[in-house]
């Protein structure tokens, strides 16, 4: 087998799983999923459903988060005896929201090889089709459920200009919806929702419209949040000098506080700007 190899040390495979639609499984994952010696599954009946759907019979051991550290220890074992081994978690890729790091870590302190198998993972599909910029995004996962982290979480990133992406659960979305509107106020968002599967859906609004329906909508979601304004100054460089002027001018400010604000703005010495404006009959 050309995957797998047959050193001493076995490979952990992190094994991306379909989000819905059960034909979203790779080539590469099925052959890796059929040629490894034992499958650690976040829950073993619902990973077992994907394995009969391929025809795969495997053993398979339990991996989820409150057995993380335990299991952690008898993965490495089994990995260090030879054994090549596929971590999946119940839906997409393992480590997003899902168990899979503890794991990852140990074998990178223990030298044993761990190889992605890429496949769906909702966050990223979420982002493609929602119409926000995708150049640059801050993936947070579910939000804290505590209140005190909650808001510290979300005034974290209340300012950045990045396209932000949470997951949620439907019975908590008007809450989420109503927090993010008192910290980050009102945005554009999509919520992408059921992705991969029949009633997949985008709902394209700003938060307030969305909080009225937040109650109808049910299944798996995405929330997909516009990024802050650019604060209007690092739109200053796309400003000619002169215009740069005026706007000050226009907001009222003195010729001296013209000059040291345009030359914050571009981040340059002040008398530089004083030099370009010296013949100006105004200065
Ligand atoms: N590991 C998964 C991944 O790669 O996306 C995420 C697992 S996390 C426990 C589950 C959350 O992912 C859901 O509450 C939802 O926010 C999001 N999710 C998973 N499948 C989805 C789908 N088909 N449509 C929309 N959101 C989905």
């Amino acid at each position: 087998m050309k995957e797998i190899n047959q050193k001493e040390i076995g490979i952990l495979y992190i094994v991306a799983t379909p989000i819905g639609n059960l034909e979203d499984i790779t080539l590469r994952a099925i052959k890796v999923l059929k040629e490894v010696d034992l499958i650690a599954a976040e829950d073993t009946r619902h990973t077992l459903k994907l394995l009969n759907h391929l025809e795969i019979s495997k053993p398979l051991i339990s991996y989820h988060r409150h057995n993380e550290d335990v299991k952690t220890d008898i993965l490495i074992k089994e990995l260090k005896e030879g054994k090549n081994i596929a971590l999946v978690s119940d839906a997409g890729t393992p480590g997003i929201c899902d168990p899979g790091e503890e794991v990852i870590k140990k074998c990178i302190e223990e030298n044993i090889q761990i190889v992605p198998i890429p496949g769906a993972c909702a966050m990223i599909n979420a982002l493609i089709c929602s119409g926000l910029d995708t150049k640059e995004f801050v993936f947070i996962g579910f939000l804290p459920l505590n209140k005190k982290n909650r808001k510290e979480k979300l005034e974290e990133i209340k300012n950045t200009t990045k396209t932000i992406i949470l997951y949620e659960a439907p019975h908590k979305l008007e809450t989420t919806l109503k927090d993010l509107k008192e910290i980050i106020e009102n945005r554009k968002i999509v919520l992408a929702r059921e992705l991969t599967k029949i009633h997949e859906e985008y709902i394209r609004e700003d938060i307030d419209k969305l909080i009225e329906k937040a109650k109808e909508i049910k299944g798996e979601i995405v929330l997909i949040i516009e990024g802050a304004k650019k604060r209007e100054e690092n739109n200053f460089l796309n400003f000619s000098l002169e215009e740069h002027y005026q706007y000050y001018k226009e907001k009222g400010l003195a010729k001296k506080e013209i000059i040291k604000q345009i030359a914050k703005d571009r981040n340059v010495n002040k008398n530089e700007i004083y030099q370009k404006f010296i013949n100006k009959s105004e200065i």
